[in-house]
């Protein structure tokens, strides 16, 4: 469970027993049931999407009132426990794409993947390279797992073969819910990143590396990425992040000037892993090399809309350091050197494994995500 301070008040979707779901907001250990506060219709909805399309002034408007509501107690009869509720997945997915905006991460899987090449591509730097992903399988935190089956081939092997994955991983990220669309034809500037984006949520993109390995050349990752990708159930707004902003590293080389802004922002946010209960990995946020407004604007900048909950994650979130990594490839040196997990050498998810991430900016909670692996179907 999750316990977010009084300031946080991120959004989901709960139901509690054979009720209508709606639309929460966290406060500790309990739900504000948010449709009968008057603060807005879209409450009585079963996802966030037409809250989410209402817009910044109003998203911003209706937190201060739900600010002043908690802060007079006013709430108080609107509490349900979160423990009385389950979380549903908060927002119908539009368009799913997902970045590779770790400079760590990219430079570490180019070694793994292209052992006799530059790590970085030459693009890397000029652009937040990323992938359209697959919408209908982004799954709320808490939805099992299938390990998937699909091809992969050994690299000594003359032939693929089929069968379920061996090398199943996790990917840490920071996913952003578009709220906001844009207009088809008008790439959206740097600058109207807040005017758009209406939150974050984290993301799990679970990932079959021996899949991805083999079918990835030329078009990019496809089936070992689009069998699930787990997110959180509640959605913190930038508003709340707002006390998480650091600038952005320098970039060099000087982006093109349609990425370019004096105001670019990173999040300072730590992540932690969790398998079956044990610490992993303790990713940072705020060295990802691109803003989200960068990755925003590129994924326009060809005319390209986006639409009310559209979602865009970061890509993996990697430090320089080896317990800092966002993925189990990179913390086993794909598979050639277990960490321990529980007194045991470990590589890649087993069957049964329970995956947790939670992130945390200073005091700001914003939440988990989980996922738990059960085995193939035969
Ligand atoms: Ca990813």
């Amino acid at each position: 469970m999750s316990t977010f301070g009084p300031d946080t008040l991120p959004l989901g979707v709960f139901r509690r027993g054979d009720e209508q779901p709606r639309v929460g907001a966290a406060l500790g250990e309990q739900v504000i049931d948010l449709t009968s506060l008057g603060l807005s219709d879209t409450f009585a909805q079963p996802t966030l999407n037409a809250f989410l399309a209402l817009g910044r002034p109003a998203w911003t408007a209706i937190r201060a009132e739900l600010l002043e509501l908690v802060r007079s107690d006013a709430v108080e009869p609107h509490l349900i426990p979160q423990s009385a509720v389950t979380m549903l997945l908060p927002f119908e997915v539009a368009d799913y794409v997902d970045f590779y905006a770790s400079e760590q991460h990219a430079t570490n899987l180019g070694r793994l993947f292209r052992p006799d090449a530059e790590p970085l591509l030459p693009n890397w730097k000029h652009l937040p390279v990323g992938y359209h992903g697959r919408a209908g399988t982004v799954v709320a935190s808490g939805t099992d797992i299938v390990r998937p089956s699909g091809q992969r081939k050994a690299p000594d092997a003359a032939v693929p073969t089929y069968g379920p994955s061996q090398r199943l991983d996790i990917e840490v990220e920071l996913g952003y819910v578009v709220g906001s669309p844009s207009t088809l034809g008008k790439p959206v500037p740097v600058e109207d990143f807040r005017e758009h984006v209406y939150g974050v949520v984290l993301v799990n993109d679970w990932s079959a590396r021996d899949i991805q390995g083999w079918e990835y050349v030329p078009l990019g990752p496809f089936l070992g990425k689009s069998f699930a990708t787990s997110i959180s159930p509640w959605v913190v707004s930038l508003d709340a992040l707002e006390a998480a902003t650091v600038p952005l590293p320098k970039q060099d080389p000087q982006v093109l000037p349609y990425l370019d802004s004096p105001d670019l922002v990173n999040y300072d946010i730590t992540f932690e892993v969790r398998i079956n209960g044990h610490l992993v990995s303790t990713p940072p946020y705020r060295d990802i090399y691109w803003s989200p407004a960068q990755m925003l604007a590129h994924m326009t900048v060809n005319g390209a809309s986006v639409r009310t909950g559209d979602l865009y994650a970061s890509g993996t979130v990697s430090g320089t350091e080896r317990d800092q990594l966002g993925s189990l490839i990179e913390l086993t040196k794909a598979g050639r050197e277990p960490i321990t997990v529980d007194g045991k050498d470990y590589t890649f998810l087993q069957d049964g494994d329970e995956v947790s991430i939670t992130a945390r900016a200073g005091d700001l909670d914003l939440g988990e995500v989980t996922g738990r692996i059960t085995s193939a179907v035969s």
